[in-house]
């Protein structure tokens, strides 16, 4: 089903659709029929990885991987989350935080290194900003990089990372000083002695992803290691940006899913000798539900056309972020009622939908910290 009441695609390049199609195709083939199980067993599928790496879907925005558009990226975000929220989480940490900050900050050294690797899937990425006493404000940051004869030694703790169980290598962000302006990135591979990892179980949430916590007791890293050229906070809010555009996009592929399951579902479903589709009510809440796809997907296509021209501002991303997610979780949660208790299983995605949707409301800058940003740019 091609959930697109405006007609969008009209509007796509011939790459742009094809490329849509084939990651829908992969993700039909390679997730649908597994992610219920993936979601129960609170496991991110690594082997998909390199299938992943093979269809271009990592480092596809940088020119050296095939340059895709942004709106080609958003399309591919899009289709990874109509699969599961864990599965875009993977993409976008290892395109925007892991690779985007590689090849724009990193050393040409580094980027050698570093981005053949991540692009094939042979190397996984992560992105540690968050700790335990700081998310919201992460220029509190507690974790210290300190220099002595040409080595960082980086001390600290950083939690809630996607991918850090199954990583190569985290992006860490620490400071080299007293405040936010000596904050540098530090390429540190998972097997630097004290780089330790304890994995996030209990996760009601993004469950088919792995998220982790890191303890960096004293590790040792070369200067060649410092991302040379992210100077301060905003170095990581850029980053930050990058992968809430995809959060744009992926929010339009959950909502799709939803609409997908509750439409078919309401057809099937009778009651009182109809079919419950054929109830006012109910069309009420697929009214409501394709309104929230279609103002979404058009803010999405319409940041794509901005960042093609270089003209994205991240208050813009904020704005859809918020926008976006929120109302995939008012989606979610019509999708679901529609499909009665039968919603409330795994046999159907609203209800999984739903509860990753709480980690999508709340990473990446939260709801409330997204109306900020907005607020402060409307009066300014
Ligand atoms: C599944 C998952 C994966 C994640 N992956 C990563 C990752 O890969 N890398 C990484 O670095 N981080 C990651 N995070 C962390 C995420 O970015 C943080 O959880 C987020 O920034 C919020 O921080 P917090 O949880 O500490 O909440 P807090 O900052 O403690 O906020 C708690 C509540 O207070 C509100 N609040 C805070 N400040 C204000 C204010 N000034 N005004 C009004 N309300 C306020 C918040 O909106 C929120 O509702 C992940 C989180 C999850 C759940």
């Amino acid at each position: 089903m091609n959930v697109d009441y405006f007609d969008l695609d009209a509007f796509l390049t011939t790459e742009e659709r094809l490329l849509r199609d084939t990651v829908r195709q992969f993700v039909d083939e390679r997730c649908a029929p597994h992610v219920a199980e993936w979601f129960e067993q609170g496991r991110f599928p690594v082997e998909l990885a390199r299938e992943l790496g093979q269809l271009g879907l990592l480092g596809a925005e940088l020119e050296q991987f095939g340059g895709v558009s942004p709106i080609g990226y958003g399309l591919i975000c899009q289709e990874l989350e109509r699969g599961d929220s864990g599965l875009r989480s993977f993409c976008s940490v290892q395109n925007s935080l892991v690779m985007f900050p590689i090849a724009h900050y990193g050393s040409p050294e580094q980027r050698q290194q570093w981005l053949p690797r991540l692009a094939e899937g042979s190397a996984i990425g992560c992105f540690g900003l968050t700790e335990p006493e700081h998310g919201s404000d992460p220029a509190s940051m507690e974790t210290t990089a300190h220099y002595e004869d040409g080595r960082w030694t980086i001390r600290g703790c950083k939690a809630w990372i996607t991918n850090a169980p199954i990583c190569h290598v985290a992006v860490i962000w620490a400071k080299t000083g007293q405040s936010a302006d000596t904050i540098r990135g530090f390429l540190v591979p998972s097997d630097t002695p004290g780089f330790v990892v304890e994995s996030i179980e209990r996760k009601l949430s993004m469950r088919a992803s792995s998220t982790g916590i890191i303890y960096l007791n004293d590790c040792v890293v070369p200067d060649a290691n410092r991302l040379p050229d992210a100077v301060g906070l905003k170095a990581p809010l850029s980053c930050l940006t990058e992968a809430r555009y995809g959060i744009c996009w992926g929010a339009v592929g959950a909502m799709q899913s939803c609409y997908e399951s509750a439409v078919s579902y309401a057809r099937q479903r009778m009651q009182f000798g109809q079919p419950i589709a054929q109830f006012q009510l109910i069309q009420e809440g697929l009214v409501d539900i394709m309104t929230n796809i279609v103002s979404s997907q058009l803010m999405a296509y319409q940041l794509g056309r901005l960042k093609a021209e270089k003209r994205l501002r991240h208050q813009q991303v904020s704005l859809v972020k918020r926008h976006n997610v929120a109302a995939a979780r008012a989606v979610a949660a019509r999708a679901r009622s529609i499909l009665g208790a039968n919603g409330i299983t795994l046999d159907y995605p609203p209800m999984r939908v739903m509860a990753n949707l709480e980690s999508v409301y709340t990473y990446e800058g939260t709801h409330e910290i997204h109306t900020l940003v907005v607020g402060a740019d409307l009066v300014k």
